[in-house]
């Protein structure tokens, strides 16, 4: 099984907090187009005796396409590789693109599944974070899509400076109105060189606080738990059935290719990085050139990328697995590394598998770091 990732690199405005790749302006729009579409060709060979299963349009803003425009795209993954009965077809789209007439358009394509970017209900957040949408079109889309979607997952964002707990709660409480089944949520990270970055250190914006973010993830998880929502990974909560397939098996290692500017690929052993850049994108593919830089993953860093993964999943590490995989050297490190988390009650060996506690879970990443092999 494995999956097809596309990203479309194209934004009506930039929050003020990314810094994935994508463009404000949408000139080269229909050469980025045909670009995907010759890549998607070129690189059939790669996916020869393999059947597709999850396609997903992410970005940027992939609802900037046309439905004409994403079917195109979905026919050119059809013409050239296998793709399973019943794939799940996901498009990240923004509220302000998620008319009621859109909707239905969707709902009679091949997308199945939507993945629409909240982020808040609150009107200062989306202000603060300049997102394109207000709180009235977040509100109106959600009720006009659940009704023709039953997939569907919202994006939040917490840990908004100014945001306090209580309204934190609002937004959870809110979403949780709508009845849809997958929520993601993320805290609210200052990346280098963002605007977000440049607002706080001119002092316009007060600094994120990791206490509060750190309270209000607690806030998410038990709220969406008691609500019925399974705690899958670090920032995705699913009811059962309903867990993302594409990123379920990007956190279980399985290959899928990354079609579009900046988009990652994965084989099991080599990764694989296209260009960030449109324009070099779309001339490289006009020469029949893939954009692409491959990296061979080592031995340990195969190890190391399981155990980050791992630990954030609900499926943890397998002991079994690293000793399989690695041998005893790296099933011997591991054990004794983890030993330290474990009488801090940060980590927990059950059923011969290495998982988070509750008390453990927000520090994965960190807990992860410190169990990973230096080459
Ligand atoms: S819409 Fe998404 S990709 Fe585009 S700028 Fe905002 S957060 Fe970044």
């Amino acid at each position: 099984m494995a999956g097809i990732y596309i990203h479309i690199p194209f934004c009506k405005q930039a929050c003020h907090y990314c810094d994935f790749h994508f463009s404000t302006s949408l000139k080269k729009k229909d050469e980025l187009i045909n670009a995907l579409s010759k890549e998607i060709e070129l690189r059939k060979t790669e996916f020869k005796n393999t059947t597709v299963e999850t396609i997903y349009f992410g970005g940027g803003t992939p609802s900037l396409l046309t439905n004409e425009e994403l079917q195109f795209l979905i026919d050119s993954v059809y013409n050239n590789y296998q793709v399973s009965e019943n794939p799940e077809i996901t498009l990240e789209a923004n509220p302000d693109d998620l008319t009621v007439d859109r909707i239905i358009k969707l709902s009679k394509s091949k997308i199945n599944r939507l993945s629409i970017g909240i982020q808040s209900f609150f009107e200062a957040d989306l202000k603060l974070m300049n997102r394109a949408h207000n709180a009235t079109e977040a509100k109106a889309c959600l009720e006009e899509a659940t009704k023709y979607f039953n997939n569907i997952s919202l994006d939040l964002i917490y840990g908004i400076p100014g945001a306090s707990n209580a309204q934190w709660l609002q937004n959870i409480e809110m979403a949780l109105s709508f009845g849809v089944p997958h929520i993601s949520s993320y805290a609210l990270t200052v990346e280098p060189k963002t605007a977000l970055a440049s607002f706080i250190e001119k002092g316009v914006i007060e600094d994120v606080n990791d206490e509060q973010a750190h309270e209000q993830f607690h806030i998410l998880k038990d709220k969406l738990e008691a609500s019925g929502f399974v705690h899958y990974e670090l920032s995705n909560f699913g009811k059962d059935g309903f867990f993302s397939k594409n990123n379920t098996a990007y956190w279980q290692g399985k290959s899928y290719l990354g079609i579009g500017p900046s988009a990652h690929s994965f084989n099991g052993t080599q990764r694989g990085w296209n260009v960030r850049n449109n324009s070099k994108y779309i001339r490289a593919l006009e020469l029949n050139v893939l954009p692409i830089e491959i990296e061979t993953l080592t031995q340990t860093d195969q190890y190391n990328e399981y155990i980050m993964t791992g630990l954030r999943t609900i499926w943890g590490v397998s002991i079994q697995k690293v000793e399989n995989d690695f041998g005893l050297d790296y099933k011997d490190y591991l054990i004794e590394q983890s030993e330290i988390f474990i009488n801090q009650q940060l980590l927990y060996i059950d059923d011969a598998h290495i998982r988070v506690t509750k008390k453990g879970q927000f520090l994965s990443d960190g807990i992860a770091s410190e169990l990973f092999k230096i080459n």
